[in-house]
């Protein structure tokens, strides 16, 4: 597949739409009340009878800032009180335990640390985490563990905890090294602390850097996006991920500040922005992954994606090693492939719950046959560009060109045709060059819960 270099701005704009990032399928605004701790907790023990021996990987949630960056969309405590971390890394132990007895043998694939910024526990809580974690879960052999890090407060010696306690991934955020961008997102950050924690962990063993930018911030313009990416290609990072700016101000207010700071580029300011960021990665050598990934033809997400073993969760695309993934922590959101179900966002309910002794579950969603297939679709098309219907179809014994016949033949109408190939003998669907970066719309096609008339504010533009 090649790059996006060819797709023009005129094109981009005239597709541009809201819609679900796919993270999931049923995207998370579809998850209700009737996903409770009791049906959590039933699935859990249904797992542990049917695949009592799977891989799994496990999410914790650590959700502190020492102060919010104003486009930020997580689920985030502002303060700068260390010490509020140490109560909560006591109750996220007692959970991780409650977990780790229902998944009894299961061996944990991956741990990955997210947030919030992990890098805000001290040394002590977050020595006292990696220990619990041992403790408390089955570590496969192979575990690899994946940190999500905020260069402006990361010391050495939380790198050395990390990577003894067989850490190797890094994810951190840059989104613009340009003074004025920065102050319109109110995140203060130079390329040479950032170019320093990437050579401090490489010392220590990390080998597999992620750097996420983001477009579509005020006073961003291509010499601002060139002039970032010149220094972030001198970090040389194993991959990049390029976010399209997500303002949802009607649910995060406090993106308010964002759009206070400077005018937001309009659809063509963004897709110029992207298609210019795009030429630069791809002739630097880094290859697309997925619709706003990018990776060095060595890195594990290239690979894994050569070889048809990625995946995409609430983390953004991964290579795949586990059957389910348990989240841990406020607003953590837990997968296994038959329901999602997401804990309570707020700090005090979520301690609540697990010092009463039950899963701190506030909502998900059950899927059903139906729901299995569509997300197997969106998932290889999201993650892929492309997907066999002969082998989908075996995978969930029922012939997906029945099943979906309405959704394919809806594929030729003016809103995609452009943008994916139906090969009926081939028995395929591809992206075109014009369909990867817009990929999601192509999947909305495929959702059956997308409302056709979106009310506003709800999802970001397509790409
Ligand atoms: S460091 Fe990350 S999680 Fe924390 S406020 Fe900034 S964007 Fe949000």
């Amino acid at each position: 597949m090649s790059d996006c270099s060819i797709t023009t701005v005129e094109q981009l704009v005239r597709h541009a739409k809201p819609g679900p990032r796919y993270t999931s399928y049923p995207p998370a605004t579809e998850f209700t009340p009737s996903i409770d701790a009791v049906r959590a907790k039933a699935e859990l023990a249904r797992m542990a009878s049917v695949s009592p021996t799977s891989p799994v990987a496990l999410y914790c949630h650590l959700p502190f800032c020492r102060s919010l960056c104003w486009y930020c969309g997580c689920n985030v405590t502002a303060t700068r009180n260390r010490s509020r971390a140490t109560g909560y890394v006591d109750t996220l132990l007692t959970e991780i335990e409650m977990v780790g007895a229902a998944l009894g043998a299961r061996p944990v694939v991956e741990i990955a640390l997210g947030g919030g910024s992990p890098n805000f526990l001290s040394i002590d809580d977050l020595s006292r985490l990696l220990a619990g974690l041992r403790r408390f879960v089955q570590f496969a052999p192979d575990m690899v563990g994946t940190v999500e890090l905020d260069p402006r407060d990361t010391a050495r010696a939380q790198l050395e905890v990390l990577a003894k306690g067989g850490f190797r991934r890094m994810s951190i955020g840059v989104q613009d090294f340009d003074p004025k961008v920065q102050d319109a997102i109110n995140r203060h950050q130079s390329a040479a602390q950032t170019a320093q924690l990437v050579k401090d962990a490489r010392e220590l063993g990390f080998d597999q850097v992620n750097i996420d930018l983001v477009y579509g911030l005020p006073h961003q313009t291509t010499d601002t996006v060139e002039h970032t990416l010149a220094e972030v290609l001198r970090i040389e990072p194993a991959q990049i991920a390029l976010f399209g700016y997500a303002h949802l101000p009607s649910r995060l207010p406090h993106q308010q500040l964002v759009e206070r700071a400077g005018p937001l580029p309009g659809p063509p300011e963004r897709a110029a922005l992207l298609l210019h960021a795009a030429a630069i990665l791809t002739a630097a050598g880094y290859q697309r992954i997925g619709f706003d990934h990018f990776a060095r033809p060595d890195a594990e997400l290239a690979i894994a994606a050569r070889e048809g073993r990625l995946t995409r969760s609430f983390q953004g695309y991964m290579v795949k090693r586990a059957d389910a993934l348990i989240g841990c922590g406020a607003s953590a959101i837990s997968d296994t492939g038959h329901m999602y179900w997401q804990n309570t966002p707020d700090v005090t309910d979520w301690a609540k719950g697990v010092t009463a002794g039950s899963l701190p579950v506030a909502r998900g969603v059950a899927l059903d046959a139906d729901d299995r297939l569509r997300r197997d679709v969106i998932e290889r098309l999201m993650c892929d560009g492309t997907i066999d219907l002969a082998a989908a179809s075996a995978r969930h014994g029922i012939e997906v060109e029945q099943h979906l016949a309405a959704e394919l033949a809806r594929l030729a109408e003016p809103a995609t045709v452009e943008l994916v190939e139906y090969d009926r003998s081939a028995r395929t669907l591809t992206a075109t060059n014009l369909g990867r970066p817009l990929v999601r719309n192509i999947c909305m096609v495929f959702d059956r819960y997308l409302d056709p008339n979106l009310p506003a504010g709800r999802f970001s533009p397509s790409f």
